[in-house]
């Protein structure tokens, strides 16, 4: 089982529009911006609106709409930006020892550049 959700943490302050960012997209229940701190010329975190921590949070208790709505924002975003055709990465850390560092579940979208190996 994953932590209690903290709705003090930086990304549900964003969803609030208590913290600025640079929105990227946005669904009916999940959105997408820019990583503050990018690590390749493109870095775009998208999440689910609702207060999930984890994928296992997100799958076990979310509804079909939001996984759905979900899987299509990040689709629509690496389209929308011509990920597909560059070529990039996606991922998520989930949980402390992963290195989730905000406890709000996010998938990072790593492109605008040619990627090395994952673990270099
Ligand atoms: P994690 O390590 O949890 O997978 O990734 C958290 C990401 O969130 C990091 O890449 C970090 O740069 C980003 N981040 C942390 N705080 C903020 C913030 O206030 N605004 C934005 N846009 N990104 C943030």
């Amino acid at each position: 089982a994953t932590q209690p959700y903290d709705d003090d943490n930086v990304f549900a302050k964003i969803l609030r529009g208590d913290l600025p960012c640079h929105k990227e997209a946005e669904s009916e229940h999940s959105f997408a911006f820019h990583d503050i701190n990018p690590l390749t010329a493109l870095h775009i975190l998208v999440i689910p609106k609702g207060k999930y921590v984890s994928w296992d949070d997100f799958t076990a208790k979310g509804s079909d709409e939001e996984i759905l709505d979900f899987v299509k924002l990040v689709g629509k975003v690496a389209r929308d930006r011509g990920m597909h055709e560059q070529g990039y990465r996606m991922l998520a850390n989930i949980g402390k020892r992963a290195g989730q560092e905000v406890p709000h579940l996010h998938v990072h979208l790593f492109g605008g550049e040619p990627l090395g190996p994952m673990l270099a």
